[in-house]
């Protein structure tokens, strides 16, 4: 569908990473002279699955970020700043300086952010020192990758807080740091407990059961069920509580020493959604937008629609998802635009891969959607193998870097 914009009716995609960037490129693709405008805060453009190995010391910043400006579409209107609050009635999205921007289609595209308080309470400003850091962001990660390098063996602990996204990345880490101190000769005066809020390491059985194994195969002690509880950054000693069936703490505790400390907070969508009373109120997804999950137009509101992390969907927050959502919501959006209605509009099927490293150079692959919790992807294999990591190392990232530089991701 092409459609030419006359009356150049505002778009606004708040959130700059590959969700907004994947749905800004579908929308320029579609349209001829769209009026879009892009509200992102942050001046780079992250592939965030290869910050692990960054971390690891196997990828370069240069692999994982380029300036925001060199891959968005050369037309679209950029405000760099972040949006404070959305004004549904008036139509406007006020951002952090007070300017107010006019809309009539709205795409959130927002993410997840570190939610320290509720989950790891005070260890945000430890992170970066006495031996603790994190992956999620361009910076840490490679301040991880500096103790990485200085780390001369000893206690790793993992503590996986999130319940939405990042169970991957944080076990990519893992598998990655595991392989890098083995060739060092570090592995043996090193020891590895991962610490996990999930009842499990992977929502699919299938995997789980695979990954579980290669974990206990290479000596990672494993604790589910455990929520963080208080940290001791002089002694280096962090203590878990032990969850039960409601989530709640059930007495018993866990308390680790560390010489490295790996923490993944929990992860919860910006505020500004909630404000604007377009999050799903109850359940796994109260916070994140309510979307219809096929259409990914929001339940209420014609002129919003989601794609990517911020989303209320049963799905992982992966890449993956927002590359398969993107055309959708163009498609849908443009189709809205024209005054046409649901009956029209094309279908999200859930459809994403995620890519498990489970050492350097070894990977296992899968494919789920809203039916199965497993699907074949094409050039990888639910086994351990070289190809799959081979794709997601190199192949994956190149093809984002490149099609990203042409407008055609
Ligand atoms: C360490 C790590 C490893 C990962 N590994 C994989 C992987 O192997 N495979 C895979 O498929 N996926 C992976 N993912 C997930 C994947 O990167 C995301 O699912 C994907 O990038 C889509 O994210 P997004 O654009 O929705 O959100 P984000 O990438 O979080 O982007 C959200 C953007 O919104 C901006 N923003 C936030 N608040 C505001 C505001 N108030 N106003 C304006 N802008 C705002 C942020 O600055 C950010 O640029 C990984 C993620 C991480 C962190």
């Amino acid at each position: 569908m092409t459609l030419t914009s006359n009356s150049r009716r505002k778009i606004v995609i708040v959130g700059g990473n590959s969700a907004g960037l994947r749905v800004a490129n579908q929308i320029f693709r579609m349209m001829r002279w769209p009026n879009v405008t892009i509200v992102e805060p942050s001046t780079s453009h992250v592939y965030e699955p290869l910050l692990p190995w960054l971390a690891a010391g196997l990828a370069t910043p240069e692999e994982v970020s380029k300036p925001l400006a060199d891959v968005l579409p050369k037309q679209i209107n950029w405000a760099r700043q972040g949006l404070k609050k959305l004004d549904p009635k008036k139509k406007v999205v006020i951002l952090e300086s007070g300017r107010e921007i006019p809309f009539e289609f709205l795409v959130w595209a927002d993410g997840l952010v570190p939610n320290w308080k509720k989950s790891m309470k005070g260890v945000d400003a430890l992170v970066g020192e006495n031996g603790i850091c994190h992956t999620l962001d361009l910076e840490n990660a490679r301040a991880t990758q500096k103790m990485v390098n200085s780390f001369e063996g000893g206690k790793v602990v993992f503590a996986m807080m999130s319940q939405l996204k990042g169970e991957e990345a944080a076990q990519r880490f893992l598998f990655l740091l595991d392989d890098v101190l083995r060739k060092k000769g570090l592995r043996d005066k090193s020891s590895f407990h991962f610490v996990a809020i999930r009842p499990d390491l992977f929502p699919s059985t299938k995997i789980r059961e695979k990954l579980e194994a290669i974990a206990k195969q290479k000596g990672v002690e494993l604790h589910f069920n455990h929520g963080f509880k208080s940290i001791d950054a002089d002694k280096r000693t962090i203590v878990f509580d032990q969850l039960n069936e409601k989530g709640k703490a059930s007495g018993e505790t866990l308390e680790l020493d560390y010489d490295l400390l790996h923490v993944t907070p929990a992860l919860i969508p910006p505020e500004p959604l909630n404000k604007a009373k377009l999050a799903a109120r109850t359940g796994d997804s109260k916070g994140l937008m309510a979307v219809d999950q096929h259409t990914l137009q929001h339940k209420k509101q014609k002129y919003y629609f989601g794609i990517g992390d911020a989303l209320a969907l049963p799905i992982p927050r992966v890449d993956a998802a927002a590359e398969g959502q993107a055309p959708i919501v163009a498609y849908n959006l443009l189709a809205t635009l024209k005054g046409k209605g649901p009956g029209t509009f094309k279908k999200y099927d859930g459809h994403a891969s995620v890519s498990l490293s489970s050492a350097n150079k070894q990977a296992l692959l899968t494919g789920f959607d809203y039916e199965n919790e497993q699907v074949a992807v094409s050039m990888g294999s639910e086994e351990e193998g070289y190809l799959s990591w081979l794709k997601s190392r190199y192949i994956n990232p190149w093809m984002y870097w490149r099609k990203a530089a042409k407008g055609q991701l």
